[in-house]
């Protein structure tokens, strides 16, 4: 089969996006090849296209987010794609099951976390695979110039020196050219064939208001607007606090962050991608492998740490290429809370070594010992036990980690699972289960499939529901299974855990280099004093200085920034009035397909003709939208 007919056979799809196919192309000629595409320009085909043109072997990818790489596998499982994942938060049973299915079922696709390659034994058995393409997903970790630098990522390097010929695809969503430079030189690329798709989204509008009343400012640009809306904030505590009282205010909104279970983040995240909730509030925990096209306004309370966070973030408005746009709010004293986060951010070295040695006394890990293990750890007691504040368990756990004396792991698998030990036929031999026992066994039977082969994963508030027990009783039945060797079962845990890729060292020896120290320190600075002046600076356009970062240097002026629109606006017409009168009518036209008439948008933007004449001009102007038959329309091209 050639690319096309794969990507036919196994997607549906009838052609590939710009920049797919030339990824793919080189990927198949034998090229390490570096591939920077935008959040949703569809990297994952660029390499699972090649994985299965290669008719045989395997194609190994490193990934850091485990909820990513589950939701990969599920994926591909649906497309009758063999896949496996392992990661460090599995039960040696999970970890067996999984290379079962890998050296029989020759899994076409394995996906790694990281620090999995620090393995020996795990090493030694990827050397017997036959492996045809190893990926790095999200490869600006693997630089120490990257916003996100994990220094298990450096493992990467190892797997190279065991399969040298095997082409490497490295993949990121965003890199400086610095960033770029390093990755290839990172993972020490034969070849240079690079790939970027330019980083312009012009149907944004990306708008920095200055004020003390940030709350305020959110209530009037969501009561200005319509459509979906996310609000971007750095605390838990306050997502739920702006839901609230955006709520209050009759504007439908809920609330995510990484604290909140499994469970609910999936139903609030449903809520709000079928439209049913207008407005998520949620820490940066929400976004990763969404993919909602018609979000029309995203709003930061505050100021994301670095231009790549915050153009990933914005960038989740508007992928339906409708006009919308992205609002970053900030105050007076945002510009010193920025510089606070720096110092916090690096706390003494003697706080860092004496965190670690506190970290390993309350896990009962004793010096020389601990070495591979896993352990849960409540940050929160932890803090609390020893008065530390918890950024700055959180800044040590992280130098820690870049050290590579301890791993964090904040999202661990919160769901349980359960995998039948025994043949069907086994099953019907069993005569001694309590009443409820059974009730338990047959609900799971009768609920989830492929409990026979692999670890499935349960939800025992549901069980309890079909079983009218509760939910303890669920658990107590699930526990006598497993003891009873029928099934083998991994209750949820919902606590972050440690990994400990060595054994505890004594505290002297603890060594946090330069690297990792200074040079890191250094980084956070200049990131932070760019976005300070994308925020504060009040001369040239926005999406200029922006696209100046991620390197490209000869773009124009967007004309739709605040600064743009400042400089063009005449007097009467503040810059944002337009802004609003624009999404308003794309929000409304989106509800009314058949086609609207000039009065009846006027009424609905509550506005004089004129300013919304302008608007509508604009639109039909840029090609969203077109006049037939008297009835304003979307234009065919923009038809969502
Ligand atoms: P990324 O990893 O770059 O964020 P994904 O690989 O998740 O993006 O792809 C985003 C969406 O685009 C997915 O729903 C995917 O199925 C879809 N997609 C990717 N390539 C194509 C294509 N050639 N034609 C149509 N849809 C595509």
């Amino acid at each position: 089969m050639d690319i096309h007919e794969i990507l036919k056979k196994y997607w549906g799809y009838d052609s590939f996006r710009p920049l797919q196919e030339d990824i793919i192309n080189s990927v198949i000629d034998g090229k390490d090849t570096l591939g920077l595409m935008p959040t949703g320009g569809g990297k994952s085909i660029t390499f699972q296209v090649p994985g299965l043109y290669f008719d045989v072997g395997t194609t190994i990818v490193v990934t850091p987010l485990v909820s990513l790489m589950k939701d990969q596998v599920d994926n591909l499982r649906r497309r009758r794609i063999r896949a496996v994942y392992f990661h460090a938060g599995m039960s040696p049973s999970e970890n067996r099951a999984a290379w079962e299915k890998l050296v029989n079922g020759k899994a076409r696709f394995l996906y790694i976390a990281p620090e999995r390659l620090r393995n020996d034994r795990f090493m030694l058995e990827i050397r017997q695979l036959d492996i045809r393409l190893i990926v790095v997903d999200e490869a600006h970790c693997i630089s120490q110039w990257g916003y996100d630098f994990r220094p298990s990522y450096l493992e990467i390097k190892s797997l190279r020196k065991i399969k040298p010929r095997v082409p490497v695809l490295a993949l990121t969503a965003t890199a400086t050219p610095e960033v770029a430079e390093d990755i290839c030189h990172q993972l020490k690329f034969k070849d240079h064939s690079v790939f970027r798709k330019s980083f312009v989204r012009d149907n944004i509008s990306y708008i920095v208001r200055k004020t003390e009343s940030k709350i305020h400012e959110v209530l009037h640009i969501l009561s200005r607007t319509s459509g979906s809306s996310i609000v971007y904030v750095r605390s838990r505590k306050r997502c739920k606090e702006i839901s609230d009282f955006l709520q209050s205010a009759n504007i439908s909104s809920t609330f995510y962050h990484a604290g909140l279970d499994f469970k609910l983040k999936e139903e609030r995240q449903n809520v709000w991608q079928g439209g049913a909730v207008r407005v998520m509030v949620a820490t940066n925990a929400f976004g990763m492998g969404i993919d909602k096209p018609d979000v029309r306004v995203v709003i930061h309370y505050d100021i994301p740490p670095s231009l790549e966070e915050y153009y990933q973030e914005a960038g989740r408005a508007g992928r339906d290429s409708l006009p919308s746009y992205a609002v970053l709010l900030a105050s007076k004293n945002d510009r010193a809370t920025m510089h606070r986060r720096i110092t916090e951010a690096f706390p003494e070295r003697k706080v860092v070594k004496k965190t670690y040695e506190r970290i390993c006394n309350f896990l009962h890990v004793s010096v020389g010992e601990g070495y591979e293990s896993v352990k849960q750890f409540d940050i929160l007691k932890f803090c609390n036990s020893f008065s530390i504040p918890e950024k700055t368990c959180r800044s040590s756990l992280r130098l820690l980690s870049q050290a590579r004396y301890l791993q964090f792991i904040e999202d661990p698998d919160s769901r349980s699972r359960v995998m039948i030990l025994c043949s069907r036929e086994e099953l019907y031999d069993i005569h001694d289960l309590s009443e409820s026992t059974e009730k338990v066994l047959s609900i799971i039977l009768r609920l989830y499939t492929g409990l026979f082969s692999d670890y499935i994963y349960i939800w025992e508030p549901e069980i309890a529901t079909r079983s009218l027990m509760s939910e303890n009783s669920v658990y107590e039945a699930l526990l006598d299974l497993s003891r009873k060797k029928i099934v083998s079962y991994i209750p949820r845990s919902s606590l972050p855990m440690i990994y400990f890729p060595t054994a505890r060292e004594e505290i002297s020896s603890i060594l946090i280099g330069k690297d990792i120290y200074e040079n890191r320190k250094r980084v956070m600075e200049f990131r932070t004093e760019s976005i300070l002046e994308y925020v504060y600076g009040e001369k040239g356009c926005r999406v200029k200085k922006m696209l100046a970062y991620f390197g490209e240097k000869d773009s124009r002026d967007c004309g739709k920034c605040d600064i743009c629109r400042k400089k063009k606006c005449d007097h009467n017409q503040p810059a944002e009035t337009m802004d609003v009168i624009v999404a308003n009518i794309v929000s409304f036209i989106q509800t009314h397909p058949e086609g609207t008439t000039l009065p009846a948008l006027e009424r609905h933007c509550g506005r004089n003709q004129e300013s919304v004449a302008a608007a509508v001009a604009f639109l039909c102007n840029e090609g969203f939208m077109e006049c037939r038959d008297g009835l304003y329309k979307f234009s065919e091209s923009f038809r969502p």
